[in-house]
């Protein structure tokens, strides 16, 4: 059976995960993007379905009972969790999986699926991811500060990943993801 390959992105909230990967599936878009469930309130633009498939804590409590999460964590507040289903049928079909995906959560993956390539994303910085947390103007006070206490303990899992990227420059970081993927 042909077995596709499962890439994990993971690293802090506002350290460019999304840009990244928005940028690494313009150039390969035969990478399988996972939709994510959530409990989070959609943020305006935000569709159910692409962006997340957004539920309500009883329901994703309900998904936990069925084992239809591969992973699942707690995040500042809401659940988010990788749909089994999809997930399965895309590797089985030999694609290429991404996630993008919290650290606690990502460590769920390297136990499940042991030769899943994990790749932390780093900020140049902390005072530079609270930067970035607060200059994209998504999340509440309270959101970004419970995100930010959330960093400093992510931040220290760095070296449990294969591969770790800064986020620096992102057309750098860019080109070592890539190295790292389609090494
Ligand atoms: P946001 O609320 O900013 O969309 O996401 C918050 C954090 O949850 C980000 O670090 C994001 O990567 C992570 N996240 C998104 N989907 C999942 C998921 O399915 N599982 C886990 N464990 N984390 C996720």
């Amino acid at each position: 059976m042909t077995v596709g390959k499962l890439i994990v992105l993971t690293g802090p909230s506002g350290v460019g995960k999304g840009t990244l990967l928005r940028s690494l599936r313009q150039r390969h878009p035969e990478l399988y993007l996972s939709i994510s469930a959530t409990t989070r309130t959609p943020r305006p633009g935000e569709v159910d379905g692409v962006d997340y498939y957004f539920l309500s804590r009883s329901e994703f409590e309900e998904k936990i009972a069925q084992d239809a999460f591969v992973e699942w964590a707690e995040f500042a507040g809401n659940y988010y969790g990788t749909p089994r289903q999809s997930l399965e049928t895309q590797m089985a079909q030999g694609h290429w999986v991404i996630l993008e995906i919290e650290v606690e959560g990502a460590r769920q993956v390297r136990r499940t699926f042991p030769e899943a390539l994990l790749v932390f994303v780093r900020p140049p910085s902390f005072a530079e991811l609270e930067r970035r947390l607060r200059g994209r103007d998504r999340d509440s006070e309270d959101a970004i500060q419970r995100r930010l206490e959330r960093a400093k303990e992510e931040l220290q899992a760095a070296d449990e990943f294969d591969v770790q990227v800064t986020n620096a420059v992102v057309e750098e970081a860019i080109r070592e993801l890539e190295a790292a993927v389609f090494a």
